[in-house]
């Protein structure tokens, strides 16, 4: 499996393409965002002692107790999101940079937090091996998003709070879409939240999911 070429683009590239196989099964069917997963070398964002399990649908350790979430829950997430490309996305969560890369291949501009130092300094460097140049980071608590930069089109939320931080709620755009997973922990659900009025929106459960903690003002205590 492993090709002369195994840390660059087209390394494990047909292991990707059956990861992309894989997602079409499970019911993502945009043709943008499946090639993006097509693109982005997963591998390349994690240890690499790691690598043999980069196209598997599970998360993986990235460090300071954090993971890069499954192949598949990024792709629900990333589809759910409704993209179509002039998008300005603000990410919450940057971890290993992978939900930010597949972004960059969909959407003109990502805004990434990332409260642990040692991970965006990673993820930068990753992003700028993977040529993303649209996306910018940022150090620090994240979970009442980053007003200087709304409204933005769509939130994506990595990290699973207690409940939706409301300060989020305004710094969508009219009609922007926030996803993201909340509630109890073990009991999580992602739930996508739409803007539809200056003060209306609706809200949708997508499903149960499992992910690190939201930390910070608007999440859970460190
Ligand atoms: N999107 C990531 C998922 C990483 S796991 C990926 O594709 O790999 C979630 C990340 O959210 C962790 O790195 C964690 O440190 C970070 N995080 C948790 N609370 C945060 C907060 N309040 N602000 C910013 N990042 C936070």
């Amino acid at each position: 499996m492993l090709s002369g070429h195994a840390s660059g683009r087209t390394g494990f590239l047909l292991v990707r393409r059956k990861l992309v196989e894989r997602l079409r099964a499970q019911g993502i069917s945009d043709p943008r965002v499946l090639a993006a997963f097509e693109d982005i070398p997963r591998h390349s964002l994690i240890p690499e002692v790691l690598w043999g399990q980069a196209y598997k649908d599970t998360a993986l350790p990235i460090g300071d107790g954090q993971t890069i979430s499954a192949p598949g829950v990024v792709a629900r997430m990333t589809a759910a999101l409704e993209l179509e490309g002039p998008e300005k996305i603000l990410e919450i969560g940057t971890g290993s940079g992978y939900q930010a890369a597949i972004l960059s291949r969909l959407v003109a501009r990502i805004i990434s937090i990332e409260r642990i130092p040692d991970l965006a300094h990673a993820a930068r460097a990753s992003l700028g091996r993977l040529g993303a140049q649209n996306v910018e980071l940022f150090v620090g608590d994240g979970s009442g998003g980053r007003p200087e930069d709304a409204p933005y089109d769509g939130i994506v939320v990595t990290a699973g709070g207690p409940e939706l931080p409301r300060p989020l709620l305004g710094q969508l755009a009219l009609g922007g879409r926030l996803v993201g997973p909340f509630g109890p922990r073990g009991a999580q659900q992602l739930i996508r939240v739409r803007r539809v009025g200056e003060t209306q929106f609706t809200q949708e459960t997508l499903g149960p999911c499992d992910f690190v903690d939201l930390i910070g003002q608007n999440g859970w205590p460190a």
